[in-house]
């Protein structure tokens, strides 16, 4: 249920205590205090925040990712670690290029240029914070500490110089090389995308349109039967392939459009292909034999796409073996068209080597790079690829050159970014060899600590052993440029690790404020063979930046003048601990590591949580469309912050799975351990005030086994808090801390309350709150990672009932981790015993269906031994207690057996029902507001004696606990008196506040 929102209307007490919070946290600047000390700390514990983009507003998913880095930060720094906190932006890159273009309607490559580089970059510029107001304001509310004002970005000059630096690093150990390779390829964006970004974009069952192909032999009237889902591809046919022992069935068409046809189709694949249309087999033979007997080749479905392509026609349109062809899809033999397909380009290369298969796909390349239809290609010049597609499918089948059309499903990949289907597509790129030091990355991975573990040989180890090079340059606009120069004229290449290096192979005095195109394009290096170098015009992918952020947002240029020795040995590097999303194990966790692997043969981090993901409560995505979930702000003013990091943090989501959330979800556990935490202060607060106490210290004082107890079970949870945030596992610790937090309320507090009631002397109620503050002050040590405002509350609150407590911090965040010497846990174990004893009496006497109210005479109880047993008498008390059974007689014995007497006699009977008065009036002190202090009057009327003299009886033996003042009996009720009932005695009563 959400908190009422009180006369401020739309904030809630939660909302308005946390506000209260953060003004004292700003008053006392909090950020500055954390930094200052964290310097002076001798042990650092190194955090890189990962950079999100700005260029929308934080999500769920944001939330939780900053809610565990958050926790874990504030908890180091308890333990006196410094941690340095810088925050960071992320700004280049297709998803801000993508926003720009939507918002200036600029539908491709081309529009960008002509509407130019400079302008659109200008847009690209002033659009990328435009929501870091309100990510600010929202990491503010959150709790997050440290301050936003001095974050990292990675377009700013110095943060591209260092990536320059770090480019360089990897071009000298010659790990960067440029190619001619298929890649996937956004038509829409046109730029191809790295192996990473594409495994990020798969989609499942999706439809595409599959066609089985008619191509005519040209030594025989028979044809050759070929299979492709991308139609579109068929204009850059060049060959067909093979499998050379496969063998090949001759298949006569007996029925349909092509009827009287002979198709060759592979012998496994054949009873599928036909699996609709009748057909007799002709002959069979071996794929090596097809290939030898038609050394002419096929006629291409498609004239020869340019006049210099004749120069190849002796060449083009031939049966060829190849190794990829498979028996289980399709029919065997598979269509080549280099300029598309990755395989497809290699086995070209092996057949006509690079250079010929280069110019091969120049010549039959017939999209261009917007992915449309090049002018020269006279077909459907001009329509987009996928409009292509369905443009020659149509006249294909209209031409029978189709044996039929097949519906089929697959998983499909799509831009990360923009959403379009991608599609593979040949163009020189520069890469870096990643496949080269692949055994040097699973080999740092092993210095890794996952959380959850399994990623860790799971979905990262399996991602790595697959590691493909990785796809640098982008052949777009708003990124850093890649530093690399090349000669007009004699094509040698010069890589730049710095703006000064660059300006001193300038040699001219130029001015080179900014280092983004166009400007940088404009400058010219000379070349020692007299003529002039350029920049190539691409881009580096915005993921090498993220990648590289640990040598960038720390100035490694800069501050270790490039030298990587001295920069490891400044303890700034690796990290102990970062934390994102399960999607960055094949985004920033692998640029991170790839890169640490180059340039220092070291993991960049060494602990690492993965987060899942936040869906809604039906189990959808979170939808801005569907209004699936309630707004961030919403139920920051209603449940609080404190709520929310509570409930993310103690859920399976901080351990990669994926967790539904709603206000429901919010309120069942968070909302209500919270709330219990809240009433224990609360309780601590009113009865210290009743008692006029204050000086009290933080001290466990063992009056009784249960402050024995508490002072124990206190410190098992601190340490196993600690431990498992040790671990970096933090719903295990948010756990510990709800579990502590029941204990504390449900077990001590309400078996205590007796000791500090009003009639109680101040000094014995003392050393119960004194207990309570003790509990309540290492709660807040303990609650600080998760309920940072709430934790701060406590402190703060109790500071004010400290003896010492003007030498307390300002912030709880400042104060140190509590230690717990001289724990012990044999009383933990014995009171788990105790507790279990009690609630199996509870359990037998439910089933004998008298009121837990009634007292019973005995209960026996047979039991393994408690590890104290001087302490038997006290357990005994408190068991008898606990159950409302008189004595309790101890029986030693393996298993537990417990027996109870059931027996009432008049005795227990009026002791149960002093017991129910007792619970009425306390009740009803309740119903009228009574305060703790409040005497009342007490005026009843009854039909008989019995309630009289129960009256009088529960006045003598507890009028002084419930502050009786008057007991009078009348000789009829008054209008305003309440009915009441004792075991069918019927009677009229009022209590009034003594004034
Ligand atoms: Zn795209
Ligand atoms: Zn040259």
């Amino acid at each position: 249920m959400p908190e009422e929102k009180t006369d401020h209307k739309t904030k809630s007490e939660s909302a308005l205590l946390e506000e209260a919070v953060l003004d004292h946290w700003q008053k006392c600047d909090l950020d500055g205090l954390v930094a200052k000390e964290s310097l002076r700390r001798k042990k650092q514990f190194v955090f890189f925040d990962g950079p999100p983009f700005a260029n929308g507003l934080p999500h769920y998913g944001h939330i939780l990712a900053m809610s565990i880095k958050d926790a874990v930060v504030r908890f180091r720094l308890l333990l006196n670690e410094g941690v340095i906190l810088k925050f960071g932006w992320d700004t280049h890159g297709l998803p801000v290029e993508y926003e720009v273009e939507k918002e200036l309607n600029l539908k491709s490559r081309k529009d960008i240029l002509k509407f130019g580089i400079k302008e659109f970059n200008n847009n690209c510029r002033n659009s990328v914070l435009k929501y870091r107001v309100e990510w600010e304001k929202v990491i503010k509310r959150l709790g997050r500490l440290g301050s936003v004002r001095d974050a990292y970005i990675t377009m700013s000059p110095d943060y591209m110089e260092a990536i320059w630096w770090v480019f360089k690093q990897v071009y000298d150990k010659g790990l960067v090389y440029e190619a001619f390779q298929s890649l996937p390829y956004c038509p829409r964006c046109a730029t191809p995308l790295s192996n990473f970004e594409t495994s990020q974009g798969y989609k499942e069952n999706v439809p595409a349109d599959s066609l089985y192909v008619l191509f005519p032999l040209r030594e025989s009237p028979e044809y050759l039967l070929a299979w492709t889902t991308t139609p579109w591809t068929l204009p850059g046919n060049i060959l067909l392939a093979l499998g050379g022992d496969f063998c090949y069935l001759l298949i006569k068409i007996l029925e349909g459009e092509h009827q009287g046809k002979s198709v060759w189709v592979l012998k496994e694949r054949v009873s599928s292909v036909f699996r609709d249309i009748s057909y007799e087999v002709l002959k069979e033979e071996k794929g090596s034999n097809l290939i030898k007997k038609y050394t002419r080749g096929y006629k291409p479905l498609f004239s020869p796409l340019k006049k210099e392509a004749a120069i190849f026609k002796d060449c083009l349109f031939r049966l060829v073996e190849a190794d990829f062809v498979s028996a289980e899809e399709g029919t065997g033999i598979v269509h080549i068209a280099p300029a598309y397909g990755e395989e497809d380009l290699l086995l070209t290369e092996a057949i006509f080597g690079k250079e010929k298969a280069k110019e091969i796909v120049e010549l039959t390349q017939h999209i261009d790079s917007s992915g449309q239809v090049k002018k020269e290609f006279h077909l459907f010049a001009g329509s987009s690829v996928f409009e292509f597609n369905d443009l020659l499918k149509e006249k294909l089948l209209k031409e029978g050159k189709v044996l039929k059309e097949e519906k089929i499903f697959h998983s499909y990949p799509f831009c990360w970014r923009c959403d379009s289907p991608l599609i593979f597509y040949a163009l020189p790129a520069w890469y870096i060899a990643v496949s080269k030091i692949k055994n040097e990355l699973v080999a740092a991975n092993k210095k890794i600590h996952w959380v959850p573990a399994h990623l860790k040989e799971g979905r990262f180890g399996k991602w790595l052993q697959e590691a493909r090079d990785w796809a640098i340059s982008r052949q777009r606009f708003w990124g850093t440029p890649l530093p690399i120069w090349r000669c007009l004229k004699c094509q040698n290449i010069r890589v730049f690790g710095s703006k000064e290096e660059l300006l001193k192979a300038v040699g001219q005095r130029v001015t080179l404020e900014d280092l983004h195109r166009p400007e940088i394009d404009t400058v010219l290096v000379p070349c020692s063979c007299g003529a002039q170098m350029k920049r190539v015009e691409e881009v580096l992918d915005c993921w090498f930046e993220s990648g590289a952020m640990p040598y960038a947002h720390q100035n490694i240029l800069k501050d270790f003048s490039g030298d990587v020795e001295k920069f490891l040995k400044s303890g700034r590097f690796p990290a102990d601990f970062i934390a994102e999303g399960q999607d960055q194990t094949r985004g920033w966790f692998y640029t991170l590591l790839v890169l640490s692997v180059i340039l220092t043969k070291k993991p960049a981090f060494k602990n690492v949580i993965v987060n899942g993901m936040i869906l809604a409560k039906d189990g959808k995505k979170l939808s801005k469309k569907l209004r699936n979930y309630p707004e961030v702000s919403e139920v920051f003013a209603s449940y609080g912050a404190d709520t929310l990091r509570l409930f993310l943090l103690s859920s399976p989501a901080v351990e990669a799975k994926e967790v539904r959330f709603s206000s429901e979800e919010l309120a069942k556990t968070a909302y209500k351990s919270l709330n219990l935490a809240k009433n224990l202060l609360k309780f601590f607060q009113d009865y210290a005030k009743l008692h006029n106490l204050k000086d009290f210290v933080v001290c466990f004082q063992e009056e009784t086994i249960l402050d024995f107890w508490l002072k124990h079970r206190t410190f098992k949870a601190v340490l196993k808090t600690k431990e498992a945030l040790l671990g970096f596992r933090l719903a295990k610790a948010a756990h510990e801390v709800i579990d502590y937090i029941n204990d504390l309320s449900l077990w001590y507090l309400r078996r205590n309350r007796d000791r500090v009631r009003a009639d109680v002397d101040s000094q014995k109620a003392r050393i119960m709150l004194s207990n309570l503050l003790s509990a309540l002050y290492h709660l807040a040590f303990m609650m600080l990672p998760f309920t940072p405002f709430f934790a701060e509350h406590i402190f703060l609150t109790l500071k004010e009932y400290l003896k010492e407590g003007q030498k307390l911090p300002v912030s709880l965040q400042l104060a140190l981790w509590p230690n717990t010497e001289g724990y012990n846990d044999e009383i933990l174990k014995d009171m788990l015993l105790l507790r279990k004893l009690v609630s199996e009496i509870l359990n037998q006497r439910k089933n004998t269906q008298i009121n837990v109210r009634q007292p019973l005479r005995k209960a026996t109880i047979a039991y393994p031994g408690f590890l104290i047993e001087e302490n038997l008498t006290a357990y005994e008390r408190i068991i008898c207690e606990e159950t409302n059974i008189l004595e309790v007689v101890f029986k030693k014995a393996k298993r537990l057996k417990v027996n109870i007497d059931t027996q009432i006699d008049e005795e227990l009977r009026f002791l149960g029902a002093k017991r129910e008065f007792l619970r009425l009036v306390q009740n009803l002190r309740k119903l009228n507001n009574c305060k703790l202090s409040d005497k009342i009057d007490l005026e009843i009327f009854a039909e008989s004696e019995f309630i009289y003299k129960l009256a009088k009886e529960v006045n003598k033996e507890y009028g002084k606990r419930l502050l009786i003042n008057s007991l009078t009996f009348r000789t009829q009720p008054e209008n305003n008196f309440l009915t009441a009932e004792i075991f069918g005695n019927r009677f009229w009563l009022s209590i009034k506040r003594h004034f």
